[in-house]
């Protein structure tokens, strides 16, 4: 039997989830502390105890708090209450046409996770900047799953500048998000091993508009991503 018994999901979007919550019949759990804006969900699938985190809507502007600072929130209320074996980050992303990707996909983040959007030209906050977490040990899983492995790159903006792009590529990464290094982050001040799963909904270095692209794939996408983040829960 896996070592691996408590998995804490920790997802942005209420959409990107949904399927997910229906697949597993997971409930939604009171909140351990009113104030905060993350949504427990839980359910046992397998042999295995699952925490599934929103970051929850942002009381201010009613919509759904996505990038890394309501993640960071989010997966430490999560390692505080229910010390899981594994952190698992899934969402959508944005994909790139010179590295294959198409609407779709699945990624898991292999063999690093870096942030795109620090630049700290300070020697030793350099580095600091950029993150490089290590990810779970994916390969074998990924094969199994017939879905891709690559590095994925975190920055709080949907869009890109030049310099992001090339800071992205610098680093071979193959996947732009918004949250995976925070979490990343967070997992590894507590030594808790850290997956992302991501589904692509947009092609950054393509020809529409990230934000078209992405509305227009979201459902889609969080259908494909809700199946094989199961698939993925199942080799574990
Ligand atoms: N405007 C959207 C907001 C979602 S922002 C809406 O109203 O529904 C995008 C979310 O999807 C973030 O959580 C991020 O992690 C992910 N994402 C998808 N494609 C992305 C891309 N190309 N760049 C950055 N993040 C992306």
């Amino acid at each position: 039997m896996s070592d691996i018994r408590t998995i804490l999901l920790v997802m942005a979007m209420h959409d990107e989830a949904k399927s997910i919550i229906e697949s597993l019949g997971l409930k939604l759990q009171k909140k351990h502390n009113s104030k905060l804006p993350t949504e427990t969900f839980s359910g046992k699938y397998n042999d295995k105890q699952i925490w599934l985190q929103l970051n929850g809507k942002c009381p201010r502007f009613g919509v759904d708090n996505i990038g890394t600072d309501a993640s960071v929130l989010n997966v430490y209320t999560g390692i505080e209450n229910h010390n899981p074996d594994l952190i698992l980050n899934a969402g959508t992303a944005g994909g790139f046409a010179r590295a294959n990707a198409k609407v779709g996909d699945i990624y898991l983040s292999y063999p690093y996770v870096y942030h795109h959007d620090r630049r700290i030209n300070i020697p030793g906050f350099t580095e600091y900047g950029i993150g490089k977490y290590t990810c779970y040990p994916c390969l074998d899983i990924a094969k199994k799953l017939g879905v891709k492995a690559g590095v994925v790159s975190t920055g709080n903006s949907l869009d890109h500048t030049p310099l992001d792009l090339e800071i992205i590529e610098q680093y071979n990464g193959e996947v732009k998000e918004m949250e995976a290094a925070a979490i990343a982050w967070v997992a590894n001040i507590f030594g808790i091993p850290f997956l992302a799963i991501k589904a692509i909904t947009d092609i950054v270095d393509g020809s529409e508009t990230t934000e078209d692209e992405f509305l227009k794939n979201l459902n889609y996408a969080s259908k494909i991503l809700g199946e094989k983040t199961i698939e993925l829960i199942e080799v574990l």
